[in-house]
């Protein structure tokens, strides 16, 4: 064990340095590039492959086909030309372990780690976010 008078310098040392810590929640938080929170979902990408479902290890997101799908388009001649079909996200935020997999895998860049850490919920069902 040091002895008081030899760990003396180092407290005054940390008395007049600037505090390591930061005073959150009173304050906002810093976040980094790269820092991985709540994952966000851009529905024109996603093509529907699932590679996130499977990646997943936690069991956390789901790609659903949407309830509202856009219109066909007519064609001069008449005939119908389908639209790219669009897909929802159901993300289970209790489940996810922020890994990024989903986004690592996702070939058309459809999710993304948003900075968006302050998740905590009273109610566990707030925690399943449908991205539409
Ligand atoms: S991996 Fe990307 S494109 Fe494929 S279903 Fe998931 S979000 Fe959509
Ligand atoms: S960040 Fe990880 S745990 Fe969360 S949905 Fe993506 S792959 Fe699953």
């Amino acid at each position: 064990m040091k002895k008081p008078l030899r760990l003396f310098p180092e407290a005054m040392k940390n008395l007049t340095k600037k505090a390591a810590t930061s005073k959150y929640p009173f304050e906002k938080a810093k976040t980094y590039p790269g820092f991985r929170a709540r994952i966000v979902f851009e529905s024109e990408k996603c093509i529907g492959c699932k590679m996130c479902m499977r990646v997943c290890p936690a069991g956390a997101i789901e790609i659903v086909l949407s309830a509202e799908q856009p219109a066909p388009q007519t064609a001069a001649d008449g005939s119908q030309i389908p639209q790219k079909k669009k897909f929802d996200c159901i993300m289970n935020l209790d489940r996810c372990i922020y890994c990024a997999q989903c986004v690592d895998i996702c070939p058309k860049k459809a999710l993304a780690s948003s900075p968006d850490f302050e998740l905590a919920q009273f109610d566990r069902k707030k925690l399943k976010l449908h991205y539409t």
